[in-house]
């Protein structure tokens, strides 16, 4: 009898897929077998990113946040499991940081978006007494019953800062379950990656870090097996007499940032990426590199504003970007040219 001819391996073609979910545009691109396992492996981890915002989002009435900020100052409220990790991840950099990442800061973030609407500063009067109302420490965690309670009347959780990394996260691991390990999930600036595409050592991840005028600046980094995210204030701010005041804001002043313009970090999650992006954003740059380095597999690079220009500075892990890797190659090995 003869052996049937053994099938080959079919080689892996590349499939990208992209949504509006959680106020960004979701992003997969994954290499697969066939069209039907790429395209129902997405679709799930579309689903999920769908779930993952109902319990999120500070912009629907009825998400899972939004009811435990109405009732968990009355009594400890039960939640589920993607709400109670994301704020024990957002404890944890809040402790690291000494508040500076807050997701309390609900109340001040309203008032600036609604500044930013109105194109004006928000009254000081409104800030301080919104400012009343922040503060992680009022934020209890029970681990035993998953549950969350809040010690003062009027707090307001905004994980805008958090939660896309961890819904990035989550839409690759749905991949992965899938058998797609050689995954991208971009959630706007926040990306989950995972094994490079085939025949490559990584994703070419292009990272726009700040843009003066109509000018903006990009490179690139060869990434794989990490999450990275970029945090800065080139869609989302408010000038008001030339200063730039960004979405970001400072919990101990209670002001957008001025003097940040963006901070890319990589990270071993998603999670911690984006949380960290915002963070190192707000911390003078001698403290944000220091948190930086002192993180098991983190790295950041900061633009900062210093009088009219731009200054960058990174952590001591921070990967050289494409073109420099390149420049440096070119100066170990120089061309020259033929006589
Ligand atoms: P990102 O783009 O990830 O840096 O997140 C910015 C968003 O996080 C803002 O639009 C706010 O919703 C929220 N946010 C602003 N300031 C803070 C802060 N200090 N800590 C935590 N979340 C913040
Ligand atoms: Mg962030």
């Amino acid at each position: 009898m003869a052996w049937p001819a053994l099938a080959k391996a079919s080689p892996l073609k590349r499939f990208e897929y992209s949504l509006p979910r959680m106020g960004t545009i979701f992003r997969i691109v994954l290499y697969a077998g066939n069209a039907t396992l790429a395209s129902e492996a997405s679709s799930e981890a579309f689903e999920r990113v769908e779930q993952l915002e109902q319990i999120f989002s500070d912009y629907r009435e009825d998400s899972e946040l939004m009811r435990v900020c109405r009732t968990a100052s009355q009594s400890p409220q039960r939640v589920s499991p993607d709400l109670f990790s994301i704020l024990q991840s957002s404890q944890r950099v809040s402790e690291l940081s000494d508040g500076a990442f807050d997701v309390t800061i609900g109340p001040v973030v309203r008032l600036w978006r609604e500044a930013r609407r109105q194109r004006r500063l928000p009254e000081a009067e409104q800030l301080s007494k919104a400012k009343l109302a922040v503060g992680y420490r009022n934020v209890v965690l029970d681990p035993d019953d998953l549950s969350v309670f809040l010690k003062r009347d009027h707090m307001s959780l905004d994980l805008g800062a958090i939660a896309k990394g961890y819904a990035a996260d989550q839409a690759r691991m749905v991949l992965e379950k899938h058998g797609i390990h050689c995954a991208l999930v971009a959630a706007g600036g926040d990306l989950s990656i995972g094994d490079p595409p085939p025949g490559a050592a990584g994703w070419d991840v292009e990272i726009r870090s700040w843009t003066s005028g109509s000018e903006s600046e990009s490179q690139t980094l060869q990434l794989h097996n990490c999450s990275t995210s970029t945090s800065g204030d080139k869609f989302q701010f408010l000038e008001v007499k030339g200063k730039r005041y960004s979405h970001i804001i400072d919990p101990n002043t209670g002001l957008g940032l001025t003097d940040s313009a963006s901070t890319t970090v990589i990270a071993p999650d998603g999670t911690t990426a984006d949380a960290l992006a915002t963070t190192l954003s707000i911390l003078s740059v001698s403290r944000a590199l220091s948190l930086a380095d002192s993180l098991d597999q983190v790295a950041a690079f900061l633009v900062r504003r210093q009088g009219g220009k731009f200054i960058t500075v990174r952590s001591r892990r921070f990967p050289p970007f494409s073109e420099e890797a390149r420049h440096q190659a070119s100066l170990k090995h120089p061309v020259s040219a033929p006589h």
